[in-house]
């Protein structure tokens, strides 16, 4: 299910695709993905416009015109790709974009959970996405720590909450509380300052990094990268993970690093005689694994042979930035990391998907925009 760095991919594709081209031809092969807009109204508002500087917001995309901002949202199978005319036109793609200079921007997308948006100026954009939360890569501190003290249930259910906060899905939250060493089940109005705190700092670094990737990468120091093996272990400590249905989703975590939070750690520390000090970076070679607290998930106290290239970042998405001159296949403009995650939406997924939990997640958030559209 794409997430928000998925969707910031989406955006680099459709700035470097068609930012500043005239939009020559609108070709809806579905209408089954347009949300209270026909083909022809699309048609109209659309053709011999020009796409301006496109924007995201959580999980949402704004291909902005100067006049009409089309909305696009991929569910959990879409994507956007960048092609030519002339290319083979696939079974999934469902509206396909032809713009000057010869290329073609595609919405793609298997499931059809959600679709694309017309509105006519800011304030239907500003309706429909009312209910959507700060987003998550723009919030700051204090925004985020007042949203995450204010809420009931538990944290996991709160961070993919869209209404508290836009673009964390699923994937992203068990990684970013694996980092932060949280349980998933802690109550949200439970966490001390000091965990609200380390949770933003990880979330921070986490989106930094998957941003860069394009994707939530399955790296090997990832939590992401061990979750859907079977038995999977723990990057960091190597116990056995756990999973449970949370928020309707599969979800995945580590018994032994992710801890209820400081007063639990606390606690743990009174039991053990360990320090019960957030161990930091640059404390964290006199400590044991479990006191180093907050540390980074690859900070050389977990299994031997984790990277630490999550930290340093990836090499950056090149070829995206290349617009005109480069070539404009979809497998150009991903990076080689998330190629494989972006087939799954695409190519790999004639099969069904087997979280159909999921599905359940992605009609829900449609049904949340579906009753918006229709007051
Ligand atoms: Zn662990």
């Amino acid at each position: 299910m794409p997430e928000l760095p998925d969707v910031e991919g989406f955006r680099e594709v459709l700035e470097s695709c068609a930012k500043g081209r005239v939009i020559r031809r609108v070709d809806v092969r579905d209408t089954g993905v347009l949300h209270g807009v026909s083909t022809r109204r699309l048609r109209d508002a659309l053709e011999g416009r020009r796409f301006t500087e496109p924007e995201r917001h959580g999980k949402w995309l704004l291909a902005r015109t100067g006049g009409p901002t089309l909305v696009l949202h991929f569910g959990m199978t879409g994507r956007l790709v960048c092609g030519r005319p002339e290319d083979a036109v696939e079974a999934h793609d469902r509206v396909l974009f032809t713009v000057s200079g010869g290329h073609q921007l595609r919405y793609r997308d298997q499931r059809k959970l959600q679709g694309l948006w017309l509105c006519d100026d800011e304030s239907e954009v500003a309706r429909l996405l009312d209910r959507q939360g700060p987003d998550a890569m723009a919030v700051d501190r204090g925004e985020f720590e007042a949203a995450l003290s204010a809420r009931r249930g538990s944290v996991k259910t709160v961070l993919t909450d869209q209404s508290v906060l836009a673009g964390l899905g699923n994937l992203l939250a068990d990684e970013i509380l694996w980092r932060a060493r949280l349980r998933p089940t802690i109550r949200a109005s439970d966490l001390t300052e000091t965990d609200r705190r380390h949770l933003y700092t990880h979330m921070r670094r986490t989106l930094r990094s998957a941003v860069t990737a394009g994707c939530v990468p399955p790296r090997d120091s990832w939590l992401t990268g061990h979750r859907d093996t079977p038995d999977p272990t723990c990057p960091r400590c190597g116990d056995h993970l756990r999973r449970s249905r949370m928020a309707g989703r599969s979800t995945v975590w580590c018994p032994r690093c992710q801890s209820q939070g400081s007063l639990g750690r606390r606690r743990r520390a009174v039991r053990t005689g360990e320090p019960s000090g957030r161990g930091s970076r640059q404390g964290g070679g006199a400590v044991g694994t479990e006191s180093r607290g907050h540390g980074e998930p690859s900070d050389g106290g977990g299994r031997a042979g984790v990277a630490v290239e999550d930290l340093a970042g990836v090499p950056g998405p090149v070829l995206r930035r290349d617009g005109a001159g480069a070539r404009l296949g979809a497998d150009e403009l991903a990076p080689r990391e998330c190629q494989d995650v972006l087939a799954g939406g695409g190519a790999a997924a004639d099969e069904a998907p087997r979280d159909e939990d999921a599905v359940a997640v992605a009609y829900a958030e449609h049904a949340l925009v579906e009753e918006l559209v229709v007051q």
